[in-house]
């Protein structure tokens, strides 16, 4: 095939804009990126020719090679890893198969033009991007690339401006080669960082890339003294050159290792080069179990959540090693899918090479293995809640979704991940404005207090104003601000906490069962008997849209408002279900009217005088919308409700 001229897919080229823009000092971690994706390929390579072993073409001496050449000032990267078709290069590089990819790069646009605190490391960190960070440091990158067990190979080159030329060519080993060509700033003496510098190339790969599991080579020219028989220098003789290879990496996988003998900055260098993460993780846990199940587990919770988490195509799962034999990259079936965010390896000599990854992941031993790693996860989590608030909730504020979720879903997964999780929750409330575990809502809950309040809303000022709140502030009840649509999801499949039920403040009755409140509701149900009539026909009049109209005891200043049954969805879940196209689930409306209010009067009036009248029915009918725009709900037919508000202004 002829060479090509391709564009870059939208998305890549924004993000190459990005990269190459970048105020991002620490440039020099390109090197750990491409040796870090040479040794991915190694790795597939490698677990492909255990099975097929022809696939090797009889080149079974794993390396990546470093090449930097003075001359032509590139720096070569060469694996003879898995290699990539020119398929693969163009969806692998040309593209970024991310689903909300685009919603990201918008997002970060934005964070950036509002000069936000949220670094380029952050940002990038939450992204991933890789290979692209060879343009921070490169003026043109040219991959050649031949897939293992074919003939054609691949030359792929870009400017990193949009567009990449793509052409056939010959490759006579497996793998992929990375030419570099250095921009001026990184070459040459009096370059601030010299990368086609051996001494130089050799303290990055010592630094970054030290226990990446192929030897890292390079060759150096060596001059020196021809030696004698007995191995001494022989004087006065002319100086000999000869190109030495040299591994420049320890080679030895750290999770085995002693943990005494690790310190933090080993183990951040560790995740950023296997798992691709550009921040230090916020907890890791190095665990060797000897017992039923022989294991080496070392996980790390990242700094941030990637933007893609909760999409479909985040893949979860944990890298699998046998005897430090990479197996596979993304094992699902490891840790629960609440705990998604988790990244890392497990090793294992119990763990069998010779079966097909679907029955390896549903092994007896990985179970186990599994069972252990999360309780050991949950454990440390629970801790930190108690002894490092301020990390736990660094860690709730990034992942907490991902619990809430969990809770959700164990409708399916089974109801014991509610008690695993339900003690890890956190939510704002209406008392200090910080982050309150169900707990220590609990046992600072009034005696006369039975059941656990929350509100939800888009945000906390909207909570704050809604009429129901008015009455719980006064009585210094304490309510949990459901901020979050899973929140409310989460609350309801939980149903209580010690024995106390959750009770949303725009739902059903209060409940409240002190003194003042049975007195209050006392009064209302004696009032209701006498208004019986008007509750009537005000539900007459707006017939299908409330299943029911009552007087409130929950109300203070506001006239009105709406709340939902006991049963079935609440507003807000109507609301979200509705956002995802499932209007299928309707909250039974309940339309509440404060009697203490002047309004009342009003209404009973003009309902005494003639309720056929216009006038009656337009202000059921504006006390109605009035309620659905304070849950923040549209009113159908805005221009109705402004015209009637203005007839009712002129009056
Ligand atoms: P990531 O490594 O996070 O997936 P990259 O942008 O670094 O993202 O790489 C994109 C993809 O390109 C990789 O997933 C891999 O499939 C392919 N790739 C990159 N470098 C190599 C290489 N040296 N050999 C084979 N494939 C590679």
């Amino acid at each position: 095939m002829a060479k090509e001229t391709r564009e870059f897919q939208a998305e890549t080229k924004q993000l190459l804009d990005l990269m190459i823009n970048s105020i991002y000092t620490n440039k020099e971690i390109f090197l750990r990126e491409l040796i870090s994706n040479a040794s991915d390929a190694i790795d597939k390579v490698h677990f492909e020719g255990l099975t097929n072993h022809d696939i090797l073409e009889g080149d079974e001496d794993f390396e990546i090679f470093l090449v930097p050449d003075k001359e032509s000032h590139t720096l070569t990267i060469s694996d003879n890893g898995i290699g990539m078709t020119r398929d693969e290069v163009i969806e692998n590089i040309g593209t970024i198969a991310k689903s909300g990819t685009k919603a990201f790069l918008e997002q970060l646009k934005q964070a950036k033009e509002s000069n936000s605190d949220i670094t380029d490391k952050e940002l990038i960190g939450q992204f991933g991007v890789g290979f692209y960070s060879a343009f921070m440091v490169a003026e043109k990158v040219t991959i050649v690339t031949r897939k293992a067990g074919e003939k054609e190979a691949v030359r792929w080159e870009s400017n990193g401006d949009g567009s990449y030329s793509i052409e056939e060519c010959e490759k006579e080993k497996r793998g992929t080669s990375v030419i570099i060509t250095l921009k001026k700033d990184f070459y040459g003496d009096s370059a601030d960082a010299d990368f086609t510098e051996n001494y130089r190339l050799q303290s990055l790969v010592k630094k970054y890339s030290d226990y990446v599991r192929y030897p890292i080579k390079m060759n150096f020219e060596i001059e020196e003294t021809p030696k004698d028989e007995e191995g001494k220098p022989i004087e006065g003789a002319e100086k000999i050159k000869r190109t030495e290879v040299r591994t420049l990496n320890s080679m030895q996988p750290l999770w085995t290792k002693n943990k005494s003998d690790l310190k933090d900055e080993d183990y951040n260098e560790f995740f950023k080069n296997q798992f691709h993460e550009w921040e230090n993780p916020m907890e890791v846990f190095h665990t060797k179990a000897e017992g039923n199940v022989e294991y080496t587990s070392l996980l790390c919770i990242p700094a941030h959540a990637p933007f893609n988490l909760y999409h479909t195509d985040y893949e979860p799962g944990l890298q699998l090693y046998s005897r430090h034999v990479f197996i596979m990259d993304k094992c699902k079936d490891l840790l629960p899918d609440y705990l998604r965010f988790m990244k890392g390896l497990v090793d294992s000599p119990d763990l069998s090479l010779n079966i097909s990854r679907e029955l390896l992941q549903q092994s007896k031993e990985l179970k186990d293995i599994g069972r252990a790693l999360e309780k050991n996860i949950l454990k440390t989590l629970e801790r930190n809640m108690k002894n490092k608030r301020e990390d736990y909730e660094k860690f709730w504020n990034e992942y907490g979704k991902s619990l809430k979720i969990g809770v959700y879903n164990s409708m399916y997964s089974g109801s014991d991940t509610i008690d695993k999780l339900k003690n890890l929750l956190l939510f704002l409330t209406s008392k200090e404005g910080k982050l309150v575990s169900l707990k220590e809502y609990v046992e600072r809950m009034p005696e006369s207090q039975k059941k656990i309040y929350y509100a939800t809303a888009k945000d906390k000022e909207t909570i704050e104003n809604l009429p129901q709140m008015e009455l719980l502030r006064e009585k210094g009840i304490e309510v949990l601000y459901l901020l979050d649509p899973v929140d409310e999801f989460c609350i309801e499949t939980i149903r209580e906490y010690e024995g106390k039920q959750f009770h949303s403040i725009s739902r059903g009755d209060l409940d409240l069962d002190d003194a003042e409140s049975q007195e209050v509701k006392k009064e209302t149900e004696e009032l209701a008997k006498s208004n019986d009539d008007l509750m009537k026909d005000i539900k007459e009049t707006l017939g299908d849209k409330v299943s029911e109209v009552k007087l409130s005891n929950r109300l203070k200043s506001s006239a009105v408002c709406l709340v939902a049954d006991e049963q079935g969805p609440s507003l807000s879940m109507e609301q979200t279900f509705a956002e995802m196209d499932n209007p299928m689930f309707k909250a039974k409306r309940i339309l509440e009217i404060n009697p203490k209010h002047e309004l009342f009067g009003r209404l009973q009036s003009l309902h005494a005088a003639n309720k056929e009248g216009q006038d009656f029915k337009d202000y059921c009918d504006l006390l109605y919308t009035q309620a659905l725009i304070i849950e923040g709900i549209l009113p159908e037919n805005p221009v109705e409700f402004a015209n009637k508000v203005a007839k009712l202004m002129a009056k």
